[in-house]
């Protein structure tokens, strides 16, 4: 597959060099199913929470390492929200959830796990859901949730991506 148009390799390179960022990594990564990345826009990518709240727990974020919304430019803002959109969409129709919480956590004191680089939570949500959810903070791998929750959305952003992501 010929690649004409990939920011994510500027995330790489002007990413941090050691210490590491998953994001900057997932980002940089080159096989998307493992590294559960549902689709990359220009400024902007969606991949699944390792460590989900809930299932179909998704993260949209920036492919450039920056922790506060002031940093991001209008096109990044704009592909942030787009696919935060499409995001919504596709978990609407593919899980049928009865509602959503979607949330920014800026900085550790906030919750933030991954404070230097900033994202945005998509957790779908379904009546009666809190009696499995980790209320308190703690989180539970739910790795055959992962793998059936990605071959369902991964063809639904998939085709949004090849449309130019309109
Ligand atoms: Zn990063």
């Amino acid at each position: 597959m010929e690649t004409l148009w990939a920011p994510w390799r500027m995330a790489y390179i002007t990413g941090p060099r050691e210490g590491g960022c998953i994001l900057c990594e997932k980002a940089a990564g080159t096989d998307d199913p493992v590294n559960l990345v549902l689709a990359r826009g220009r400024w902007a990518y969606v991949l699944m929470n390792l460590y989900p709240y809930n299932n179909g727990h998704l993260l949209v974020a920036p492919y450039r390492h920056c922790d506060r919304l002031a940093d991001l430019s209008p096109d990044e803002l704009l592909d942030l929200m787009r696919w935060l959109q499409r995001s919504e969409t596709f978990l609407r129709e593919e899980l049928r959830p009865d509602g959503f919480n979607i949330g920014l956590n800026l900085g550790k004191v906030a919750g933030a796990g991954m404070e230097d680089h900033l994202h945005l939570h998509v957790v779908p949500r379904w009546s009666g859901d809190t009696n499995f959810m980790p209320v308190i903070g703690e989180t539970k791998v739910m790795p055959e949730h992962l793998a059936a929750t990605y071959a369902k959305l991964a063809p639904r952003f998939a085709a949004s991506s090849r449309e130019g992501g309109r």
